[in-house]
């Protein structure tokens, strides 16, 4: 690992200027750091965000809550009102990691913690050095994407956390030295095109405050459920998380380990807003989602994974 200076702020405005000119914030490094023994990431500053007044969970005006960006990951999916108003977010973020990884964790760090593609980590690439190729289309692809993707990187988004946050219209709160903004999170993780270097939105040296959740009448009737390899400390093969509300006629569906960012199922969505939502739909509706995938030969399984877990997580909300 290459040397590095390290400061720990206690003030925000104190930690932009610090990270000015090309530090790099460090949550709970359980990606950065990695990265760096790697020597896929070789910061010479980094600003670490957790002495930062911006953990706890709070209410906000609109009926949803404000979550900080240094929750920890354990914190959050203990919170009584996650687990009650939110409920698939509080099961995303317990699908993930592991409870050691989950305590260091934190939110702003997970929602830029980058792929977990094994070539990512092993060479360049595309994703690293852009115009260098992407070795995963020819080679070992079985858990890539299958939406969206180019032919300039195939990778996916590693976080279950995200992918609920989607289903909720979740909005992420930054600021800079130039003053606060916010990104709704579905304009967060730009489409990967031929960029697939530029992974998010936010502006240079921009440090996550806080995410919003909007209040809603149907994420309390929500859940994640994730495929994986093995039964824990796996990153998602396919991954849901739906919301449903028969009452309000009201269908959330996010899925996640399917594109190069939590992929939120707009087509699905509009086909069950316009009839009954019968479990008949639910399988036409995934079929409509899908009908998009361009699988490559050796991630094909996943289209029918992602079309089941649609069907099966909808018809589990239903009463
Ligand atoms: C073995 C293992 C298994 C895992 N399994 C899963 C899994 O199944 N599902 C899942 O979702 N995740 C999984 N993870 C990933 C883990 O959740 C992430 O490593 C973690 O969430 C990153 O959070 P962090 O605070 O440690 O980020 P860090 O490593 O500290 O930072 C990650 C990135 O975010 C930036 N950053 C951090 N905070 C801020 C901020 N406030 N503003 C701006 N930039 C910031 C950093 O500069 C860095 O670029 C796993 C990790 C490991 C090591
Ligand atoms: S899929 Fe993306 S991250 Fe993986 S090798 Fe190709 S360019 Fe790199």
């Amino acid at each position: 690992m290459k040397e590095f200076a390290y400061e720990r702020p206690a003030d925000v405005r104190d930690a932009l200027i610090a990270a000015d000119g090309g530090g790099r914030y460090l949550g709970g490094g359980t990606n950065l750091v990695d990265l760096m023994k790697e020597g896929v990431e070789a910061p010479t500053r980094l600003v670490d965000v957790r002495r930062l007044p911006l953990a706890g969970v709070s209410e906000a005006p609109d009926g949803g809550l404000v979550i900080g960006a240094t929750t920890t990951n354990s914190d959050l999916a203990a919170h009584p009102e996650v687990r009650r108003r939110y409920p698939a977010l509080s099961q995303a973020v317990l699908a993930g990691a592991s409870g050691q990884l989950r305590n260091m964790a934190t939110v702003g760090g997970n929602l830029l913690q980058r792929t977990r593609c094994a070539y990512f980590a092993a060479q360049v690439c595309n994703k690293r050095v852009p115009g260098t190729g992407c070795p995963a289309i020819a080679g070992e692809h079985h858990n890539h994407a299958i939406l969206g993707w180019t032919r300039s990187c195939v990778a996916t988004h590693p976080s279950d956390m995200a992918v609920a946050m989607l289903a909720f219209d979740a909005v992420v709160r930054y600021e800079t030295l130039d003053g606060p903004g916010e990104i709704p999170l579905e304009d967060f993780y730009p489409p990967v095109g031929d960029t697939p270097h530029r992974e998010t939105a936010l502006p240079q040296g921009a440090l996550i405050t806080a995410v919003a959740l909007p209040g809603s009448a149907v994420s309390p009737r929500s859940r994640y459920r994730k495929v994986r390899e093995r039964a824990s400390y796996a990153f998602a093969t396919v991954s849901i998380a739906a919301g449903l509300d028969l009452d309000a006629g009201s269908v959330r569906i996010a899925l996640g380990g399917v594109a190069s960012r939590p992929w939120r199922a707009r087509t699905a969505e509009a086909f069950l807003l316009e009839g009954p939502l019968t479990p008949e739909a639910f399988r036409a509706a995934a079929d409509a989602e899908l009908a998009a995938a361009e699988p490559l030969p050796g991630n094909g399984y996943k289209v029918r994974l992602a079309g089941n877990l649609i069907e099966t997580v909808l018809k589990e909300l239903r009463p």
